[in-house]
């Protein structure tokens, strides 16, 4: 057991691939699982903690979006809507260097690890410089990811993503859209730099985002997927604008485009996928392709509510992501996933299998699917790193609770107040609820906010 460990962890419980078990021990070495015993006692070397949760894929975040959270929550056209939206997001967007960049996203990191999430999917789509030249390194708001995600500990599944034009069938970019453009070639040597630049992240995994059949010609699509080692992910059918655009250039929906088009398969992930007619619900769960739900920003930009019922019967895959980071809690994300469908089929337990906990249904989906989703393993087993969750015992919403009780009492009830520890490659970033470079971490972020928003 013992062999090559540098630390060992002993759990009253925990959830392991196949189920929870109790008095868990873990040998890590070097952030790497390498042993797991059932039914143990501690020995006197372990730490010693309560019930251990793997931490949570976040599979979907626009990071520098957390800065402007709020800014837009005011009333400004007759009829106010995500299209309205992106017109604040695209002034707050031309403010940004790599520097205030990368302050906004390491808050942002920070908060999804206080929540429970240790891996995060980010759809990075600002490259260029405010008149939308390339930086002297074309790479430079992506180093700047990459540097947030190592200042607070979250791994990082990074996404670039190419962006080209403003609608279907190749319509010219717009100029607030003059920072995420690229041609094939450009974003070929991007994806080169990247590989070469992320290896310093011991498990860093880079996967491309050709951003939508918006911004995306079939052309270009079909030369960028084969540039892919890694995850493929794309913005898909959020808005029913954006569907009928897409009917009318195509004759197709987007869903139905892309699968009828395109290689789709499990390394694809669907961010969003709201707006689905039957026949496509049940063609994308038999593509293997993971549904990237985000319901707190879908609630926030007025999307719609994904087909839950009908996909999950096809037996489809889906995960989680924070999107536009307006709140960062994963606990929030699963729970109004489940109420969105609660309130609009007016029935029960919608994510449940038969008889099964609805809150130990959500979050082995969202472990299952992020984990997809991001090319990494989200399970506490040997070979994976050493992330995850600890809950505090004494939390009344978790008294008296064992197995997937407690899953239902954090999802329904306790919230991130029951988390009590997130720990990631066997360090632990969180203690009682708060990331222990929080205060340095924030004090930046305010002055980059300063800046931004004099
Ligand atoms: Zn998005």
């Amino acid at each position: 057991m013992d062999r090559g460990a540098d630390s060992f962890f002993h759990f009253a419980a925990a959830l392991l691939p196949d189920g929870w078990a109790e008095n868990v021990r873990l040998a890590v070495a070097d952030g790497v699982v390498v042993a797991i015993e059932r039914a143990v006692r501690p020995q006197a070397t372990d730490a010693r903690l309560g019930a251990a949760l793997p931490g949570l894929p976040n599979l979907h975040s626009h990071a520098f979006q957390r800065g402007m959270a709020g800014l837009a929550e005011r009333r400004c056209a007759s009829e106010d809507s995500f299209w309205t939206w992106r017109e604040t997001m695209y002034r707050f967007v031309d403010r940004l260097t790599p520097d205030l960049l990368e302050a906004i996203a390491a808050l942002a990191y920070v908060e999804m690890l206080e929540s429970g999430f240790t891996r995060v999917g980010e759809f990075h789509y600002l490259h260029h410089d405010r008149d939308g030249r390339p930086f002297a390194d074309p790479a430079a708001m992506s180093m700047a990811i990459a540097a947030a995600a190592q200042d607070s500990g979250i791994a990082l599944t990074h996404l670039p993503v190419f962006y080209a034009h403003a609608g279907f069938g190749g319509v010219p970019p717009e100029e607030g859209q003059r920072r995420f453009l690229h041609g094939i070639d450009g974003f070929a040597a991007l994806l080169d730099r990247l590989r070469a630049l992320l290896s310093p992240l011991p498990d860093a995994v880079l996967g491309i985002a050709p951003h939508s059949l918006r911004a995306v010609t079939p052309e270009q699509l079909a030369r960028l997927v084969p540039l892919a080692a890694g995850p493929i992910h794309m913005h898909v059918a959020e808005q029913v604008k954006e569907v009928e655009d897409c009917v009318a250039w195509s004759g197709a929906r987007p869903v139905e485009w892309l699968l009828a088009n395109m290689p789709v398969d499990s390394r694809w992930c669907f961010v969003h996928a709201t707006h689905m007619k039957q026949t496509e619900v049940q063609a994308m769960a038999a593509s293997g392709a993971a549904a990237g739900l985000c319901p707190i920003t879908e609630a926030n930009l007025g999307d719609g509510l994904f087909p839950a019922a009908p996909f999950l019967a096809a037996g489809g895959g889906y995960g989680i992501g924070t999107d536009s980071n307006i709140l960062v809690d994963a606990m929030e994300e699963l729970r109004l996933l489940e109420y969105g469908q609660r309130l609009a089929m007016r029935r029960r337990n919608i994510f449940a299998s038969p008889s099964g906990s609805t809150g130990a249904a959500l979050y082995r989906g969202a472990l299952r699917g992020g984990a997809q989703a991001l090319g990494a393993s989200a399970d506490l087993q040997i070979g994976a790193t050493a992330d995850f969750l600890t809950l505090d015992g004494d939390h009344p919403s978790l008294t008296g609770r064992k197995g997937d009780a407690l899953l239902d009492g954090l999802v329904f009830a306790a919230g991130r107040s029951a988390i009590d520890g997130v720990w990631r490659r066997g360090r632990r970033l969180v203690e009682k609820g708060r990331h222990v470079r929080r205060d340095a971490i924030v004090a930046r972020y305010r002055r980059a906010l300063a800046d931004i928003l004099a």
